[in-house]
C-alpha cells in the first residue's frame, strides 16, 4: 500500500490552485525564486511534492523541539544536582508536576524521570531527523528524475530545426547537471534542519541567560550578515566553473565525435591545447568557489570559541563578584548549548555555501526547460490513411535560420503515384532541402506542399511519417544488434520481415557472413560495418517500414559498383510497387527514372525524362557528358 501511494503522488499531478489570495500568492513567488523560470520549476514541483516538502519541514520542527527540550530537561537535572530538592520550587514550567513526582517518589525519581525524558527527546529527536532526511531523498532522487524525463521529452519533441542548432555537449551537460538537483534538495532539508535546531537552541539561551544571548543573536545576524560577500563570491565563482564546464563538455563531446579524424590528421597536441586553457579556468574557478567556500566554517568557529571564552571569563567574574554558586549550572549549560550550536550554524553557512554552488548549475537546466522560443515538431490532424494520387510542391521556399539567400526558392514540380522521380544539381542546389522538407525536419517558409490535394502542414506527422522510408547519406546505425537497427524502421516487425526487408535491400549476403549474423553488435557508429554495408542496413530499415513512397538521398553513394548494381536492380523490382523520390550524385543510377528535375539555386532548371533532357543540351547534357567521360 505504501508503495502504491508513493507511486500515486508521483505520477498524479494535480495543478496548484489558483484562488489563493493575492498577498499569499506574491510572498510564495518571492520566496520560491521569483518568476524566473528556476522559481516556476521550483513552485511547479514544490506543489508536486508537497506532501513531502510538509513532512520534511514538520519533522524538521519537531526534532528541533524535541532537542530544546532535551535540553531544558538536562539543564534542569543539573540544576536539581547542584541546588538540592529545593531548586524544584523555582522551576516555573512544570515545576508542579516535578514537586508531586517528588512529594511521591522521593528525590531520585525525580532526577531518573528527568534523565529517561531527556533520552526518549533524543531518541526521537534522532528518528525525526531521520524522517526529515528520507522525505528529502524522496524529494531529491523524484526530482532528478522528473528534470530528467522532463529534458528527454524535451530533446525529442522539439522540432529538428531548433534542437539540431544546439551543441551535443551542451545537451549532454544539461543531462548531468540535473544531479545538482538532487544536492539542492538534501542540502535545503540540511539547511532547515540547522536553522530550526539553531532557533531552539536560541530559545534556550534566551531561558538561561537573555542578556547574554541577546549579544550572540546580534553577533550571529552581524556574522552572516558579513559572510553574505563571500557567498555572493562563491556564486560567482561557481557561475564561471559552470561556464567553463559546459564549454569543457562540448569540446568533449566534439573531439571524441572527430577522433579519427584527429587521429589521421594527427593533431592530438593542438585539441589537447585547446582544451587544456578551458580545464585551466575551470580548474581555477573551482578552486576559488571550495576554498571560499570552507573558509566560512573556519571563520565561524574561530569567532565561537573566542565568544565562548569570553562568556566564560564574562560568567566566572560574575559568579566571583556576586558569589551566586547557583548559576553555575546554568552557565555551564549555557556554554554547552553554544558548543552544541556551533556546528550548526557552521552548517547552516555551509549549506548556504553548497546551495549557491549547485544554484547556477540547477538554473540553467530550468532555463533551458522553460526555453520561451520552443517549437515542438508541427503536426496536423489529418490522419493520412492511404497514400492514393501525388505529392505536389507549389511555389515552395525554404530558408533556414540566419541564412542569406533561400535553400529552395518557389519551387514547383509533382510526383504521381508509382513514379519514380529523380533530382539532380550540383552540390547546393538544394536537392537535399527537398527531401529534409518531406522528411518534416523543416517547414515550407512559403508556398505549399499538396499530397493528394490535402495540405501536408495539416497532415498529422506521425500518419505521414508511416508511409515514407527515407534513406539519406546519414546512415546512422545504433549500437546494437543488426536485427534490432532494422527493426528501428518498424517496431512491430517480424524476424521474417526483417529479414526479407535485408534481402531486399542486398544486406542478407553480408549479414549471414558474420559469426552471429543478425544478432552481431555493430559497434559505435557502426564501425564493425562498412560505408557499403552501414547503407545497405539503412536500406533495409527503410524497406521495413514497408513504406508506400521511397525517399532516397544519395542513399547509394557509398555502395561498390557491383552492389549498386544490385541495389538498382532491387530498386527497379520496387518501382511499380512504390512511388519513388531519388537524389543523385551519378546520373547513370536515375537514367530510367519516370521524371528528371533538374535544381539549380533552389528552382527547377530544367525537366523531363533522360532523353528529352539530352536532347535539350543543356545542364543535364553537360553533366551526363562529363560522367560518362
Ligand atoms: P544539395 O543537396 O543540392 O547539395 P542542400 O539542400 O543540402 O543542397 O543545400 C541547399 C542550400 O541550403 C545550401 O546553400 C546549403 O548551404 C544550405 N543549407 C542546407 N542545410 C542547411 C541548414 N541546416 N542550415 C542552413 N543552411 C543549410
Amino acid at each position: 500500500m505504501f508503495k502504491a501511494i508513493l507511486s500515486r503522488i508521483q505520477t498524479h499531478t494535480t495543478p496548484p490552485p489558483q484562488n489563493i489570495p493575492p498577498f499569499l500568492h506574491q510572498l510564495i513567488v518571492r520566496f520560491t525564486g521569483g518568476t524566473t523560470p528556476t522559481g516556476r520549476l521550483i513552485r511547479e514541483l514544490g506543489w508536486k511534492y508537497r506532501l513531502f516538502i510538509i513532512i520534511s519541514l514538520v519533522a524538521n520542527l519537531f526534532a528541533a523541539f524535541s532537542e530544546g527540550l532535551t535540553l531544558a530537561l538536562l539543564t534542569i537535572a543539573l540544576e536539581l544536582l547542584a541546588n538540592g530538592d529545593s531548586a524544584i520550587t523555582d522551576i516555573s514550567v512544570g515545576g508542579d508536576i516535578l514537586q508531586q513526582v517528588y512529594e511521591s517518589f522521593g528525590f531520585n525519581a525525580v532526577f531518573i524521570g528527568l534523565v529517561i525524558a531527556a533520552v526518549l527527546m533524543q531518541i526521537s529527536r534522532s528518528w525525526l531527523d531521520y524522517l526529515a532526511q528520507a522525505a528529502a531523498a524522496y524529494l531529491a532522487s523524484w526530482s532528478e528524475g522528473e528534470l530528467r524525463r522532463r529534458l528527454l521529452t524535451q530533446y525529442t519533441n522539439l522540432s529538428y530545426t531548433q534542437i539540431s542548432r544546439f551543441k551535443l555537449g551542451n545537451l549532454t551537460s544539461y543531462i548531468n547537471e540535473v544531479d545538482r538537483s538532487s544536492i539542492l534538495v538534501n542540502r535545503i532539508n540540511a539547511f532547515v534542519s540547522n536553522l530550526t535546531i539553531t532557533i531552539s537552541y536560541g530559545l534556550i539561551l534566551l531561558w538561561l541567560f537573555w542578556q547574554m544571548t541577546a549579544v550572540v543573536i546580534v553577533g550571529m545576524v552581524f556574522l552572516t550578515i558579513a559572510l553574505r560577500r563571500t557567498r555572493s563570491k562563491i556564486n560567482t565563482r561557481s557561475r564561471a566553473f559552470m561556464k567553463a564546464y559546459v564549454s569543457i563538455n562540448e569540446q568533449f563531446v566534439e573531439l571524441l565525435r572527430g577522433i579519427r579524424l584527429i587521429h589521421t590528421f594527427g593533431r592530438q597536441q593542438h585539441v589537447q591545447g585547446l582544451i587544456r586553457t578551458q580545464i585551466d579556468a575551470s580548474v581555477r574557478s573551482r578552486r576559488q568557489a571550495l576554498t571560499l567556500r570552507f573558509l566560512i566554517p573556519a571563520i565561524i568557529q574561530t569567532i565561537t570559541i573566542i565568544g565562548v571564552a569570553l562568556f566564560l571569563s564574562v560568567g566566572y567574574f560574575i559568579i566571583q563578584y556576586t558569589n551566586n554558586f547557583d548559576l553555575v549550572p546554568r552557565l555551564a549549560t549555557f556554554v554547552f548549548v553554544i558548543y552544541r550550536m556551533l556546528p550548526r550554524v557552521t552548517g547552516i553557512n555551509a549549506t548556504l555555501g553548497v546551495i549557491s554552488e549547485s544554484l547556477p548549475f540547477v538554473m540553467r537546466v530550468a532555463d533551458q526547460l522553460d526555453l520561451t522560443s520552443q517549437s515542438t515538431a508541427l503536426s496536423g490532424e489529418i490522419e493520412l490513411a492511404t497514400f492514393e494520387n501525388e505529392i505536389r510542391f507549389e511555389e515552395v521556399t525554404l530558408q533556414y535560420p540566419n541564412t542569406a539567400n533561400p535553400a529552395l526558392a518557389g519551387l514547383s514540380f509533382t510526383v504521381k503515384k508509382g513514379q519514380m522521380v529523380a533530382i539532380v544539381g550540383p552540390s547546393g542546389s538544394g536537392k537535399s532541402s527537398v527531401i529534409s522538407l518531406l522528411a518534416r525536419l523543416y517547414e515550407t517558409t512559403a508556398g505549399q506542399i499538396y499530397v493528394d490535394n490535402l495540405p501536408f502542414k495539416k497532415l498529422n506527422r506521425e500518419s505521414w511519417l508511416g508511409h515514407i522510408g527515407l534513406v539519406d547519406q546519414d546512415t546512422f546505425v545504433f549500437n546494437d544488434s543488426i536485427l534490432e537497427n532494422i527493426r528501428f524502421g518498424r517496431l512491430d516487425a517480424t524476424q521474417g520481415e526483417i529479414i526479407q526487408a535485408a534481402k531486399n535491400a542486398y544486406a542478407d549476403e553480408f549479414i549471414q557472413k558474420f559469426e552471429n549474423k543478425y544478432d552481431t553488435i555493430v559497434g559505435d557508429h557502426g564501425n564493425r560495418l562498412s560505408g557499403g554495408q552501414r547503407q545497405r542496413l539503412a536500406i533495409a530499415r527503410a524497406l521495413v517500414r514497408q513504406p508506400s513512397i521511397l525517399l532516397l538521398d544519395e542513399a547509394t553513394s557509398a555502395l561498390d559498383s557491383q552492389s549498386e548494381q544490385l541495389i538498382q536492380e532491387a530498386l527497379d523490382q520496387l518501382r511499380h510497387e512504390k512511388t519513388i523520390l531519388v537524389v543523385a550524385h551519378r546520373l547513370s543510377t536515375i537514367a530510367k527514372a519516370d521524371h528528371i528535375i533538374v535544381l539549380n539555386n533552389g528552382q527547377v532548371t530544367e525537366s523531363g525524362t533522360h532523353k528529352e533532357l539530352l536532347a535539350q543540351k543543356g545542364t543535364y547534357h553537360s553533366m551526363w557528358q562529363l560522367q560518362s567521360g
